[in-house]
């Protein structure tokens, strides 16, 4: 086949994972190309105006603490392509139905003295789960964000452990959040801290591997804060794209892209809504959620039929309502120290955050929502002018409710009935407001299919070799040529390029001669995987497919 233009690779998607994946190939010398459905790039980290000139609020993410922990980020030398990180005077904020607040700063004993405050001894505890970081925390981090298998950084963890405690750590994976609460802690406090962060994904206190999910987010918050980037999401996004085009990358957006070519079972090019087609030499590197890109992009037809069949079992994360507020003056709490903090939790003690994700699982509305809640301006004086505040929130509602107007109407009206119990005042201050519901949010990225924001549930059965489908938990695909960079690979949602880098890294690996023989046995692996027959139970729809 001949191709007007023709590219080592193609990137299909400018969220922030195909951003990386791109920086990475140029780096080592590709010529690439990146294609983006929208007007602008960053996917999920975009920000706007559209509260007011000189009022900048983000339109999805906000906080990025394992961004700023990625060693994939972090190997990307952004500060020198513009990205400065800015922190609210506390990183975080856990304020409970009665008022009071566990808070957590960056100087971990700081934070020891709020948990110490709902219980003796608690703040003791803390300070074990900080320093149990700081003997692992880098080799976790490192074996986060490598592909599967971690086998460097999984020996160096092992070693570090040595091996009676090895076992104690993979018990301490398995523990749900709560249970690692009542084990470790007294209070509310640090219980709360944990659950809390284990929410930002979607598992519930009582799901195993909530525990570690809480103490990684939490730890990496002592270590690294929950910065926001200055002047808004948007500046992360910049940065990725200024040192792409440094690198030699090109970008173009605006340009949707509904086919990936496959002959041979190679990904040979791209084709865009426009109908022109370009060519991929070496890779097709897909930032586009899972369904979309297997059933739409590529088709079903080119796909084996037990990887279609694993298809079907893939299971999307909750809906999200997004809510964001200009107000005249700081919010005026009650519990005045929460002021201090630009992340905040609200609306649930550890029942509470079982209630509401039991609600989600089983399709009602949460009568009582658990909000995260950003303190913009408090995190970055630059988002508004001075002694004004932007207020940025979600709340996940169940997929099955999330096109129904009275439902969305009646959870904003519990939202800033909260908002107007913990800070009366509240409502006297909204200056605009502006509302993201579940189809607003997919209308502006496509990957947050029905409002999910990490592209599928990060409950265990849909992690690492299971993510997204039940695999090598790796960006290679059955097609030849073709890697998943978005959330929907591992290591999942979040602003942290672990995906993306990954992708990267696996294309890199496949091409010359070096990389022919551990090319082949994934092959083979992937293979194995995917061969015999069918063995599918579901009806075709149990998944959401595509339309989400
Ligand atoms: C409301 C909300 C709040 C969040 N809060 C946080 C937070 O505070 N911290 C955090 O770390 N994470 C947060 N997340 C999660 C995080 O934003 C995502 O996990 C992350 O952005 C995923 O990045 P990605 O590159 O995989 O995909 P995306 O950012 O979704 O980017 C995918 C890109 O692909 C493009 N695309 C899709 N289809 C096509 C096509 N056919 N052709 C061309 N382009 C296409 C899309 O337009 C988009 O630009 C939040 C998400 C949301 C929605």
């Amino acid at each position: 086949m001949t191709y007007r233009s023709r590219y080592d690779a193609v990137v299909v998607g400018a969220g922030h994972n195909g951003l990386v994946a791109a920086n990475l190939l140029a780096d080592a010398g590709w010529s690439v190309l990146v294609l983006e459905a929208e007007d602008t790039p960053g996917g999920a980290a975009r920000s706007t105006d559209a509260l007011g000139p000189g009022w900048v609020t983000d339109l999805f993410s906000a906080f990025y603490p394992l961004g700023a922990a990625s060693p994939v980020l972090r190997g990307l030398d952004l500060h020198e392509h513009g990205l400065t990180w800015s922190h609210a005077p506390a990183v975080l904020a856990h304020l409970l139905p009665d008022g009071r607040a566990a808070v957590m700063s960056r100087d971990p004993h700081e934070t020891a003295a709020s948990v110490d405050a709902f219980a003796a001894g608690d703040g003791e505890a803390w300070l074990d789960l900080v320093r149990r970081w700081d003997r692992l925390g880098d080799a976790v981090l490192d074996a986060l964000f490598q592909p599967f298998p971690p086998i460097r950084p999984g020996l160096d963890l092992l070693r570090r452990l040595g091996p009676g405690d090895a076992a104690r750590f993979a018990r301490f994976a398995m523990l749900p959040v709560r249970r690692l609460g009542e084990e470790q802690f007294r209070g509310d406090g640090a219980r709360l801290l944990l659950a809390g962060t284990a929410l930002h994904s979607d598992m519930s206190p009582e799901e195993p591997g909530s525990a570690v999910f809480g103490w990684l987010m939490t730890m990496v918050g002592q270590r690294f804060g929950f910065p926001a980037p200055r002047g808004g999401s948007g500046m992360l996004t910049a940065a990725l794209v200024r040192r792409l085009r440094s690198a030699g990358g090109e970008i173009r957006c605006g340009t949707p892209v509904e086919r990936i070519l496959v002959r041979g079972n190679r990904a040979q090019a791209v084709r865009t809504a426009s109908g022109e087609v370009i060519g991929a030499r070496r890779a097709v590197v897909a930032d586009i959620d899972a369904p979309t890109l297997f059933l739409t992009l590529v088709g079903a037809q080119n796909l084996p039929s037990r990887f279609l069949d694993d298809l079907r079992r893939f299971q999307w994360d909750p809906s999200t309502l997004k809510l964001n507020w200009a107000l005249s003056a700081p919010m005026p709490w009650k519990t005045a120290e929460v002021g201090r903090a630009g992340t905040v939790h609200l609306g649930a003690d550890m029942d509470g955050l079982s209630d509401y994700t039991t609600a989600l699982t089983t399709g009602r509305r949460p009568a009582k929502p658990f909000l995260l809640l950003g303190q913009m301006t408090t995190a970055d004086p630059t988002r508004s002018p001075h002694g004004t505040e932007v207020l940025w929130a979600y709340t996940h509602l169940p997929r099955s409710l999330r096109g129904d107007a009275d439902i969305l109407r009646r959870q904003v009206e519990a939202v800033e009935d909260l908002l107007e119990r913990h800070a009366p005042g509240f409502r006297d201050l909204v200056v605009n407001r502006i509302l993201e519901t579940p189809a607003g949010l997919n209308d502006a990225d496509g990957n947050l299919v029905g409002g999910a924001i990490n592209g599928g549930t990060a409950k265990i059965f849909q992690e690492l070799i299971f993510r997204p489908v039940t695999g090598l938990g790796r960006p290679e695909t059955p097609v030849r040529g073709l890697y998943l960079a978005s959330a929907a690979a591992h290591p999942g949602g979040g602003v942290h390029g672990g995906p993306g880098g990954n992708a990267a890294k696996a294309a890199l690996l496949h091409s010359g001669v070096r990389g022919a023989l551990r090319s082949a046995g994934v092959r083979l692996a992937l293979r194995t995987i995917y061969s015999g027959p069918d063995r599918g139970v579901l009806p075709p729809a149990a998944a959401e497919l595509p339309s989400g």
